[in-house]
């Protein structure tokens, strides 16, 4: 199993912000700014493109919910949308809120939060996720 399945099986622990029984969000471990989360499907797949058209739409349509909670949780211009997938071989989309393009700059140095207070990011983004 992928390191990414195994945190959505829960083998592997995350701060979790958003779930249902096909698609996982967390914080991203090393983020580029506060709130910048992950969201997985479940299920192995590698390149987000060889997803089927209707699990893709409705892994985009989760991506959207995590979207609007994260916003609402840590108001910014917009939350941005990027997919890379080079580093790890589990799709995953990241929504980092953005206040200006700096922050999805991917080469800039990122963030160490201690756990305590990506514990607290993650369960704001969580409450708005489930209202
Ligand atoms: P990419 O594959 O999109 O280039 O980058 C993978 C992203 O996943 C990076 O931003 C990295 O910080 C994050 N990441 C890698 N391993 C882990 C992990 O074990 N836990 C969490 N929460 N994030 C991870």
């Amino acid at each position: 199993m992928d390191i990414f399945s195994k945190i959505a099986a829960g083998e592997i622990p995350s701060y979790k912000c958003a779930e249902n029984e096909e698609f996982y969000a967390f914080l991203d471990i090393n983020p580029l700014v506060k709130g910048h989360t992950l969201v997985i499907p479940r299920r192995e797949v590698d390149y987000i493109f060889d997803m089927e058209d209707d699990e893709i739409a409705r892994y985009q349509v989760f991506a959207k919910k995590v979207a609007k909670a994260i916003k609402t949780a840590f108001p910014c211009v917009k939350v941005a949308q990027v997919v890379l997938g080079l580093e790890v071989p589990h799709a995953h989309i990241h929504l980092i809120p953005m206040q200006s393009e700096a922050d999805v700059d991917f080469k800039r140095e990122k963030l160490s939060i201690p756990a305590e207070d990506m514990k607290a990011i993650a369960d704001k983004i969580y409450a708005e996720f489930v209202k």
